[in-house]
């Protein structure tokens, strides 16, 4: 980190920092200008507290100079992290192959689930998505099918070969649901629930990431960085929009986040227009968008029957518009030098 100190900052106030970086296991480094003095703290300060440096007398601001995350971050590993997701259809996130996720918002019946599924692979599909466990904005809204779900969910793949994703949330789902599915999701409203985090990072299955409605990128990239320490790697994070003034979409769907994590970090980055919008008409456009920026894959809700989805059937495509823009993405994927 670099301490900047306040014009006119005494040397007891600079000697003071010095003795502090040095309690803190850095050395320091002082840089006296004309103006004004920096202390530049050398060595690895992640996991140091810049705040109690930031404090002190004579000091206007501290700035880190290191990312707070480590092992989410390119500085630590410069080759892409590819993850694959299950299934036998070789789904993966991260390498050439913009990988499509889609389904239904969540699972609501037997027939029902089989029949998206056969028709999201038709249309490009490498992986189904469905939630078993729904996190409801009311408590009397449809919660899931739980368990039932799950058994659905794993259904479909054995008749399909795709990957399943499905939403965990809680410590004690956790065993139950990596038990059927292959890629666990941690939804938008659990990104800071550190227990799960933790608890979905002592497992091996790879686990989808959603960024949390309030969330900037950088808690986004300590999040993932819980899993990771706990020794999984094999973390996707998940764009599904922001919560901002705006009312036109559900959400705000930042894109520019897909190049920037690139930018600094490893992991993959998928996009999800469907929470990101909350409108149907905006997400093809917003799935082209999203290859066209080098996103890793898209997770798509689909439906047969939107009008009447238990959940989210306004931002619920039909297999029929999916298979559609499939083609269109085939195309904008061969421009950025990817696969879809
Ligand atoms: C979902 O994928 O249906 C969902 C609930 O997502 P999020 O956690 O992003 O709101
Ligand atoms: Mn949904």
């Amino acid at each position: 980190m670099i301490v900047v100190m306040e014009q006119g900052a005494s040397q007891q106030d600079i000697d003071h920092v010095v003795k502090s970086i040095r309690e803190l296991g850095l050395r320091e480094h002082v840089i006296t200008g004309t103006e004004r003095t920096v202390v530049a703290a050398i060595g690895d300060d992640r996991a140091k507290s810049k705040e109690n440096i930031e404090m002190l007398p004579g000091v206007e601001k501290v700035m880190p100079v290191l990312a707070p995350y480590k092992m989410a971050s390119r500085e630590v590993k410069k080759d892409r992290t590819i993850v694959p997701l299950g299934g036998t259809l070789g789904a993966a996130a991260g390498g050439k192959q913009v990988c499509l996720i889609a389904g239904p918002c969540s699972v609501e019946n037997r027939t029902a689930l089989l029949e998206v599924a056969h028709q999201v692979k038709e249309a490009g599909a490498t992986a189904l998505r469905g939630g078993a466990f729904k996190p409801r904005t009311s408590p009397y809204a449809f919660q899931g099918l739980g368990e039932k779900g799950l058994e659905i969910l794993a259904e479909a793949r054995d008749q399909t070969g795709l990957a399943v994703v499905t939403e965990v949330m809680a410590v004690d789902q956790v065993e139950l649901v990596a038990k059927y599915a292959d890629v666990l999701q941690v939804g938008a409203r659990n990104m800071q629930n550190y227990n799960l985090l933790c608890a979905v990072g002592d497992q091996r299955k790879p686990v989808l990431l959603k960024r949390g409605l309030s969330a900037t990128l950088e808690e986004f990239l300590l999040a993932a960085e819980y899993i990771i320490s706990r020794g999984n790697p094999q973390v996707i994070l998940c764009e599904r929009g922001i919560r901002t003034f705006e009312t036109y979409c559900r959400n705000t769907l930042p894109l520019a986040i897909v190049p920037e994590v690139h930018r600094i970090s490893h992991l993959p980055i998928i996009i999800d227009p469907s929470q990101g919008t909350g409108h149907a008409h905006l997400v093809p456009d917003m799935c082209k968008a999203a290859v066209a920026c080098g996103a890793d894959g898209l997770i798509i809700e689909c439906h047969d029957d939107p009008e009447h989805a238990l959940t989210d059937g306004a931002q619920s495509i039909t297999p029929k518009a999916l298979g559609n823009l499939m083609k269109q993405l085939r195309k904008i994927a061969a421009a950025v030098d990817r696969e879809i």
